[in-house]
């Protein structure tokens, strides 16, 4: 008997000190999607239908409230590397910020960890990739057609389009990678950013289907602060003839070109002929707008689908974690607006979507303010690696696992900066509970202040602070906004470097816009 149980407690602490096999991570991220454009999450207007994006919610979970600490696009990925927010990892907006790649990332984290790790399409961040031992990249923004991209080894010439290019790279660092350890792959569109480029063969993907419109195409900023109001990203006035596909984009081929002119000229011709005006030019630009930033969407949900079905040939899907996500959410119409910066809720909350077989019960639903300052902590997790304690955010695997924590966040911290080239939005930052938000504006020479009731008011079209029944609720959330502040180490003044005005980048592009232009004859 004693042998047998020295046996037994020989074999079990064989088992025991057995390394348990890290999973890999994918994490296929976009730039500008917006959830109303991703059928999982039901948005009223069903503008379309992303099967790919969509599965990994249903074998997974999908996060309906994932908020981003600053709406836009190099932040937001600063945010996701480090775990902390913009005032303490330095990259405040657009224009001038430039990524400090000397400071501590998951990537670099998991590199010592014994993951192979690789980053694939938009980086915007300035400098280059670091904690990566494959990056292929676009320069900037990069473009839609035939983009050039910038590796270690310097820069290379594509053919064809931009989605496309981004997964054929992606699967084959796949293909080639060392097989004998893990790895964490970031693949991440430039689709469906501004100018909203369609992949050409998709250009007739809709039919010419006529969208239905958000309920506020028509917003007239009526009950809030003036600031919302005076900002330059509107469908009205701020689209340019390139956004609307009136003038074809100097990348294409003479060969990509026919088909370009073949299917928007009529269109155009019709357009020019009609010359609509008022809101009948407003709900044409709109309808241009859905086609073009849905079929970007198109590209962006086909080539997730590529993806899964890679792991799937290739034995990987039960042991590899995907997360779908963007950098922020986006205006399709709400508002008037296009674009994002705001903390109302179409730009402060982003699409998520996560996929880790053995461990999240499929089709569930997470409904508790989680945010891209959490990511870094939840990869490090995914990969049974504690959260640094300079990470400001909280990793997400118990969440995850099917379990939120009693003492996760009530309230969120929201702060965006970049101003006043090129939106004119004004430099705010807020609280967000599950059923309010307080917003305190400082740009345009005078600060102001705006509390939303999402139960009341689920559009955001007016402010009750100062309203004598929301004493109460306003005094909270300023206890809250004050807290959260000096938890998060929030400066009581913003860095001089903060909005991008000063020490603008060489190139920079962004007009010094002045006040944001008013609404023409016809157009409120
Ligand atoms: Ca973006």
């Amino acid at each position: 008997m004693r042998i047998l149980a020295l046996f037994i407690g020989l074999v079990g602490g064989l088992l025991s000190a057995a390394p348990t096999k890290q999973p890999n991570i994918v994490f296929i991220f976009s730039d500008d999607h917006a959830y109303q454009a991703i059928s999982a999450y039901g948005d009223t207007r069903k503008l379309n239908q992303t099967p790919n994006i969509d599965r990994i919610g249903t074998e997974g979970m999908r996060f309906d409230r994932a908020l981003v600490t600053n709406s836009i696009c190099g932040p937001s990925r600063a945010v996701i590397l480090t775990g902390k927010y913009s005032h303490i990892n330095g990259f405040y907006n657009n224009t001038n910020s430039v990524f400090d790649g000397a400071q501590l990332t998951f990537p670099k984290l998991l590199q010592k960890a014994g993951y192979q790790t690789a980053i694939v399409g938009k980086w915007h961040l300035g400098t280059d990739p670091t904690g990566f031992d494959f990056w292929q990249v676009l320069p900037g923004q990069g473009i839609y057609y035939n983009p050039p991209m910038l590796t270690a080894a310097g820069k290379i010439q594509n053919t064809g389009y931009v989605t496309d290019i981004i997964t054929d790279a992606s699967l084959n660092w796949l293909e080639r990678r060392d097989k004998n350890k893990p790895f964490m792959l970031m693949c991440q569109h430039k689709a469906p950013h501004r100018e909203w480029e369609p992949n050409i063969k998709d250009l007739n993907f809709d039919k010419d289907r006529v969208y239905p419109e958000p309920k506020s195409l028509f917003d007239d900023y009526a009950n809030r602060s003036k600031q919302v109001a005076d900002n330059d990203m509107t469908i009205a006035h701020t689209m340019t003839p390139r956004d609307l596909k009136l003038v074809r984009p100097i990348q294409l081929d003479a060969e990509q070109s026919a088909v370009w002119d073949a299917y928007y000229e009529p269109r155009n011709e019709a357009y020019r002929k009609a010359n609509p005006q008022g809101k009948d030019l407003v709900r044409w630009r709109y309808q241009r707008y859905m086609h073009d930033y849905l079929a970007c969407v198109k590209s962006v949900d086909d080539s997730v689908g590529r993806v899964l079905k890679y792991l799937e040939d290739h034995g990987l899907a039960e042991n590899t974690i995907v997360i779908y996500s963007s950098d922020q959410g986006f205006y399709l119409g709400e508002h008037g607006w296009f674009d994002k910066r705001w903390i109302f809720e179409e730009s402060v909350r982003t699409p998520l979507l996560v996929r880790w077989p053995g461990v999240t019960k499929p089709g569930s639903v997470c409904k508790s303010l989680v945010s891209n300052v959490d990511y870094a902590a939840t990869f490090l997790g995914m990969a049974g690696l504690p959260t640094p304690a300079e990470m400001q955010g909280r990793s997400l695997t118990p969440i995850l696992a099917g379990t939120t924590p009693a003492d996760w966040r009530t309230d969120f911290y929201y702060h965006y900066y970049e101003y006043p080239s090129p939106h004119h939005v004004s430099p705010h930052y807020g609280v967000i509970t599950e059923r309010y938000k307080l917003v305190h504006y400082y740009g345009s020479g005078e600060e102001k202040t705006d509390l939303f009731d999402s139960e009341k008011d689920p559009l955001e079209l007016r402010s009750y602070f100062g309203d004598k029944e929301y004493v109460t609720v306003q005094a909270d959330l300023e206890a809250r906004l004050k807290r959260l502040r000096g938890e998060l180490q929030v400066p009581e003044k913003d860095d001089p470097m903060a909005t991008g005005e000063r020490g603008r980048k060489p190139g920079a592009k962004g007009k010094q816009a002045g006040a944001a232009k008013k609404p023409a004859e016809g157009i409120k």
